[in-house]
């Protein structure tokens, strides 16, 4: 039995390369360039490029993939410490190859693309030469997908995609969009879509609109508001079987959760440090922050809730390793998935609390944080639907009563008890 919470000496070194690494290259990059994902901008091309290779360089490029798809195969609990540390900036994962949405994209791809998918689709996107999309929610409806209406109707050899597409992000950059499409309208709700891939340049793909959040300039955002007219592809593009759409959007969605978590956790940490040094810096009324006992219980707080949330996380990643089965670790993951908007939003909120006015200003990044929180409570399924998951899945563990009095009623136990002990104790125990 082996039960420890080290780090092999070896693989520290690694973290702390990494650590290094992406405070003194890849975070400065967050203060100089504008968006991660447009990999064909000359600026992305002359400084991403170079710190791209020395990763490659290092062994450490696309972190998430095992040996079969020319990864380094590290598992999810190396990998969760190694998000924590990029999770920190907004190009560190580009830099190492291993964002999202391409990450879940490409274990699609992987799991149900043909061979010439892999060649012309995969390897590109694995190459980090181009990125990717999805596209499955809808204007009218996200949360509970058996609601989508786009359509892809069977034409000869091909399928005509027809209707819209929302919050598809990435979408002005993506080469190629992994669209969610109706096509059995009379099957059973969990077997009415099918999967295609669409390369980005097929006639008909309008962008309407590319909507931004918090406060980003409108217009200018990076989630793709879509639709789709008479856009034709072959039937070769299918990925998966006809009808299997949810089947392989789940494929997607258990690794980018975890994922989404652990770099979230990069993020609380930022701030957490930042809270630590601000109460370490300002005084007021003749002592500094870090001496008040609000401020007090607002960092021993943030720190506890951080490291419970860290532990949930590591312990998730190191069952996804035992069980190989992302089905294994359903609640696990919902159960992270469901607090990660609240942790990250609860520490964010106290960091900026303790910076005042600087706080909330736009010369410091917690108003995005927070936005980034609610971004985190709703990008692949909403809290609640989460916590749905993790309470079903709890409830398989226990039986009802089938009693009018629970299991667990006392006068009922005390019976038992003195059924089970009674004549060994000389005790009235009948009269008490
Ligand atoms: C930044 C960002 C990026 C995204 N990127 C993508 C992308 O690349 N591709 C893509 O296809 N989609 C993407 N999405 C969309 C995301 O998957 C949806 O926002 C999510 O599934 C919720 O759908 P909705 O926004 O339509 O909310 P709705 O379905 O309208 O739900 C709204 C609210 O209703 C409540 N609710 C919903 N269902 C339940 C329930 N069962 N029980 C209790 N309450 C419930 C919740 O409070 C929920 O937040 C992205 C979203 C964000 C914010």
């Amino acid at each position: 039995m082996a039960w420890g919470f080290d780090t092999d000496l070896e693989f520290q070194g690694v973290l702390d390369w990494m650590d290094g690494f992406v405070k003194s290259k890849v975070e400065p990059l967050d203060m100089v360039l504008e968006d991660s994902y447009d990999v064909q901008n000359p600026d992305f091309i002359k400084l991403v490029r170079p710190l791209q290779s020395e990763v490659k360089e290092r062994g450490l490029w696309a972190c998430h993939l095992g040996p079969e798809l020319g990864g380094p195969g590290f598992g999810q609990l190396k990998l969760a410490l190694m998000n924590e540390i990029l999770g920190r900036s907004r190009f560190a994962p580009i830099v190492f190859g291993c964002q999202a949405p391409d990450t879940g994209n490409a274990e699609i791809l992987a799991h149900y693309g043909t061979e010439e998918h892999k060649a012309k689709y995969l390897q590109p996107l694995l190459d980090g030469e181009l990125v990717s999309c999805f596209s499955m929610t809808e204007p009218h409806a996200g949360a509970d997908p058996t609601m989508f209406k786009c359509m892809a109707v069977e034409d000869g050899d091909d399928f005509v995609i027809n209707g819209e597409k929302w919050f598809s992000s990435n979408a002005k950059w993506a080469s190629f969009l992994i669209v969610m499409t109706v096509t059995d309208l009379d099957a059973a709700p969990h077997a009415r879509m099918t999967m295609f891939i669409v390369p980005a340049d097929t006639p008909g793909i309008n962008i309407i609109r590319n909507v931004g959040v918090g406060t980003e300039p409108r217009g200018d955002g990076s989630h793709g508001y879509i639709r789709y007219e008479n856009v034709r592809v072959p039937k070769s593009n299918m990925l998966g079987a006809r009808g299997q759409a949810f089947a392989v959007a789940q494929t997607r969605l258990g690794g980018g959760r975890i994922h989404h978590a652990m770099r979230t956790l990069g993020q609380i940490r930022k701030a957490f440090d930042m809270m630590c040094e601000r109460a370490l810096s300002r005084e007021t009324k003749g002592e500094r922050l870090a001496d008040k006992q609000m401020v007090q219980e607002k960092i021993a707080d943030s720190w506890i809730e951080m490291e419970q949330f860290r532990l949930l996380v590591l312990r998730t990643a190191w069952r996804i390793d035992q069980y190989n089965d992302y089905l294994k670790v359903r609640k696990d993951i919902a159960a992270i998935k469901a607090l990660m908007p609240k942790v990250y939003h609860d520490i964010v909120s106290r960091a900026l609390q303790i910076h005042g006015s600087l706080g909330v200003s736009n010369e410091l990044p917690f108003t995005g944080m927070l936005i980034s929180s609610y971004v985190m409570g709703l990008a692949d399924g909403p809290t609640e639907v989460h916590k749905v998951t993790v309470a079903r899945q709890i409830l398989r563990e226990y039986e009802p009563s089938g009693d009018l009095f629970p299991a667990y009623h006392l006068p009922r136990r005390r019976a038992e008890a003195i059924t089970q002990y009674g004549d060994l104790i000389e005790r009235e125990l009948a009269n008490w």
